[in-house]
């Protein structure tokens, strides 16, 4: 078994599959704290677990990820002790570095497969997690989105883009911040397929058990090497380049004086509609 019961994320074990579902559906799995600490543990001990041998991660409801909890981060409704810790850039560094960057990495690294399963909005910190699987299976409706340059933010913490879609579309994606959806996406070679929505789950779970079927070993095996193959070509690297530059990001003129008006503004719900003023496609 691979522990549990959490709050914020369900694992259901079918024959060498285990399946990770976010499980705060009423804020499109927006990922605060608890959910990254908890998909963290469920994720590491799949890996341990030696009856799975492929994880399939996945999002209660009509959408994968809408990205970080912003709720907990700014705001009336904000962590004291997470404000306090990110109020300096030091400890919003060691913050970021921490949660959003290595946990995200230790996906990314499991040594078994992964499979993300994504349906509806993919968005920022949603896609940054989603594309830390091996494999995409995407619902026909699927959105992919990184607006955080109309936030004054240089992308989310790991740039996974230019290693996802190509050099050229990264930048119309992230210059824009428009969203591309699922046909697109499987296009430009971010996803392996996609499947009308209500068959989402069992695709992704068909592909799975194909994967499982196969001497775990050799796969986990292979799986090493290509991303080797990718490393060799600089992208672990280039995201730690990345990281820093967002940690700068953080705390131009521009940012900051965005992120106090954020603080002075009730509700997120400005705060997105002041985003995409002037953006609307
Ligand atoms: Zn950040």
């Amino acid at each position: 078994m691979s522990g549990g019961p959490y709050d914020t994320v369900r694992v259901e074990h079918t024959e060498r599959v285990a399946r990770v579902v976010m499980d705060r559906p009423e804020v499109r799995n927006a990922q605060n704290l608890r959910l990254i600490d908890e998909l963290h543990e469920a994720m590491s001990r799949c890996d341990a677990d030696p009856d799975v041998h492929v994880v399939v991660l996945a999002g209660e409801g009509p959408a994968f990820s809408a990205g970080h909890d912003l709720k907990e981060l700014v705001g009336p409704d904000s962590d004291p002790g997470l404000a306090e810790r990110r109020s300096t850039p030091e400890g919003r560094f060691e913050h970021e570095r921490e949660y959003y960057f290595e946990r995200c990495m230790a996906i990314h690294d499991l040594s078994k497969p992964t499979i993300a399963e994504v349906r509806g909005h993919c968005v920022a910190a949603g896609l940054m997690l989603a594309c830390m699987c091996d494999l995409i299976v995407a619902a026909d409706d699927a959105v992919f989105q990184n607006p955080v340059l109309r936030m004054t933010g240089a992308a989310v913490e790991l740039l996974v883009e230019p290693w996802e879609i190509g050099v050229r579309k990264a930048k119309e994606f992230l210059f824009t911040g428009d969203a591309i959806d699922a046909a697109e996406a499987w296009r430009l070679g971010m996803v392996n397929r996609v499947v009308p929505p209500d068959d989402l789950t069992d695709a992704t779970m068909a592909l799975a058990a194909r994967i499982a079927a196969m001497p775990p070993v050799t796969v986990r095996l292979v799986k090493r090497s290509i991303s080797k193959a990718v490393d060799l070509m600089g992208k672990r690297d280039a995201l730690d380049f990345h990281f820093v530059l967002h940690q700068f990001a953080h705390d131009t003129a521009t940012a900051r004086r965005a992120l106090e008006e954020r603080q002075r503004k009730g509700s997120m719900k400005e705060v997105f509609a002041e985003r995409d003023r002037g953006f609307e496609s």
